[in-house]
């Protein structure tokens, strides 16, 4: 789960790190309301999207008076901002933070992150800034550094030094930074956090520390754990269909293609999605429904699929383990009763490959319940090939 800019700053603030000053906006009143509050010389406006890159993109203003907070809330709230994080069709800015304005005197990067090849939390570090730190690493990798952190004994104190002097910061900040390091890290760890990034953590001119940026990720797994943090969810942020598939227990990734598939288990789900791109179809998402999945769990999952018309075909593949195939089948005459009035259609076509525990009876039942456009499909990939021709006939 993501959060705003704003609410990783609080809850970052709450372990020890130093943050601006500032206060979240939902008007421009309220913007200049909290500008004439900081009362800072320097005042700057910042759009809240969970997305970055939005200062080059004109969602980061700094403002001279309260004139001038005034015109940027005014130009950035409410307004879509396409950034290279947000995709072509950008995040509308329904909230702004208002903070006092740093003056910078250098901006370097700073991350922790799981790395799963040593199953460690990581700590990486750069003078490089400001920038996106995927491109420095693609040009500049030895200006990024590392430290791997033990769990047992936590960040060590000389990881943290050996952090700062390799990103060079000057040595009046370097005491400060190190102990910016080991909040970062608690916070990351206290939160069960999957990414915590500052980018750009700062060195004014009074060599004060400062992250003037801050994103946090959650494990959603452990979220239940963090009700203070799960509070925080912004829906209008999320996608509606990732958000619903989420509540019915489904695990779903919206890809933007076409061909829907519908699948059993993450690996067989991933490997659908491949097979679907291999005929040359472009997968509309990833969805796992489960080893649990009942006929009305996968009745969801199709009205889902079919949500917005993006779906111009459905590939049912299930290989039922524990899942029974004649739930599915069960489950897919359910979501035509409730998809369309006759219960015996689907809008779209559907090709539905079936194997494994009750497979005689799960194909019984869809032979019987005659639905209109439901194809069955002996192989996996006999099924891909068909649903992605059936899909480009379509379109044709
Ligand atoms: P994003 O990563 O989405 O572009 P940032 O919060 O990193 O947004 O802001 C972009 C840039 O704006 C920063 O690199 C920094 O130069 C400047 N900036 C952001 N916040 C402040 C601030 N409080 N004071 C001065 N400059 C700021
Ligand atoms: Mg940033």
């Amino acid at each position: 789960m993501n959060i705003h800019e704003y609410q990783s700053k609080a809850i970052l603030k709450s372990y020890g790190v130093n943050v601006p000053n500032g206060m979240p906006a939902f008007s421009v009143d309220e913007a200049v309301e909290n500008a004439e509050k900081l009362s800072t010389p320097v005042v700057v406006v910042k759009a809240q999207i969970h997305a970055g890159g939005r200062g080059k993109a004109g969602g980061v203003k700094i403002a001279k008076n309260l004139e001038e907070v005034r015109q940027y809330a005014t130009e950035i709230l409410g307004k879509t901002l396409v950034t290279k994080q947000t995709g072509p069709e950008g995040k509308k800015v329904n909230r702004l933070l208002i903070e006092e304005g740093s003056n910078i005197k250098k901006e370097y990067y700073l991350s922790f992150v799981i790395d799963r090849q040593t199953a460690r939390v990581v700590m990486m570090g750069s003078e490089e800034g400001g920038m996106e730190i995927e491109k420095v690493a693609a040009e500049m990798p030895d200006k990024i550094f590392k430290e791997y952190i033990d769990p047992a004994v936590g960040l060590m104190p000389f990881q943290a030094s050996r952090m700062a002097y390799a990103m060079h910061f000057p040595q009046p900040a370097v005491r400060k930074v190190t102990k910016l390091m080991g909040c970062l890290y608690n916070a990351f760890v206290g939160k069960d956090c999957s990414l915590a990034e500052i980018n750009p953590l700062v060195v004014t001119a009074d060599d004060d520390v400062i992250a003037l940026d801050a994103k946090l990720n959650f494990d959603d797994s452990a979220l239940f754990r963090h009700p203070d943090v799960e509070a925080l969810r912004d829906e209008s942020e999320e996608d509606a269909k990732e958000r619903r598939a989420a509540e019915a227990g489904l695990n779903y990734v919206n890809l933007g293609g076409d061909v829907a598939c519908m699948v059993n288990g993450a690996g067989l789900a991933m490997a659908t999605v491949d097979i679907i791109k291999y005929y040359g179809g472009e997968p509309a998402n990833f969805l796992d429904v489960g080893g649990d999945s009942t006929p009305e769990k996968i009745a969801e999952a199709f009205s889902i699929m079919l949500d917005g018309g993006q779906a111009k075909g459905i590939f049912v593949n299930i290989f039922g383990g524990i899942n029974k195939c004649d739930l599915v089948a069960e489950g897919i005459v359910e979501a035509a009763k409730i998809i369309s009035q006759d219960g015996k259609s689907l809008p779209v076509p559907v090709v539905v490959r079936l194997e494994g525990t009750n497979v005689e009876r799960g194909r019984e039942i869809l032979k019987n319940t005659p639905i209109e456009n439901v194809i069955m499909a002996p192989t996996m990939e006999g099924g891909a090939e068909e649903i992605v021709r059936l899909v480009k006939e379509a379109e044709a």
